[in-house]
């Protein structure tokens, strides 16, 4: 088990495909896991329709973590929209920065905690993601 799997181990759902378009890429195993959890509640909050990420630690993939996995661990009414009231839910500020980037010549993503123009994202086919705010 490497240093990775050993912080974020947890945020993996083990019968989740190891397949996904949407990537969290946290920069290395010094990020704290509260973050990257708040990062979680903040991406599935904005996304109704993401069911799964693939975290990476320093674009190494370590796992997958579904939306059911992660709601159920985290705690936080992850729901789809529509399936409840997202008004006065307690929990982590949706306000949570998280920094996204979109191939240009496929649908795969990554976010990113922190930006860094000597290290950015890149999609396996297509080469370096652009920045999408
Ligand atoms: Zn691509």
């Amino acid at each position: 088990m490497d240093a990775g799997h050993a912080r974020y181990g947890v945020f993996l759902d083990p019968r989740a495909p190891s397949d996904g378009r949407t990537v969290l890429d946290v920069s290395d195993a010094d990020v704290p896991a509260a973050e990257v959890a708040k990062a979680l509640i903040a991406l599935y909050r904005a996304e109704p329709g993401l069911d799964q990420v693939m975290l990476t630690v320093g674009t190494r993939p370590i796992g997958a973590c579904t939306r059911t996995w992660f709601a159920r661990l985290s705690g936080e009414p992850l729901h789809r929209l529509g399936e409840g009231d997202r008004a006065g839910q307690p929990g982590v500020s949706t306000q949570f920065e998280l920094l996204r980037f979109a191939c240009t010549g496929c649908d795969r993503r990554a976010v990113r905690l922190t930006y860094d123009d000597r290290d950015l994202p890149s999609c396996p086919e297509h080469g370096v993601m652009e920045l999408r705010g």
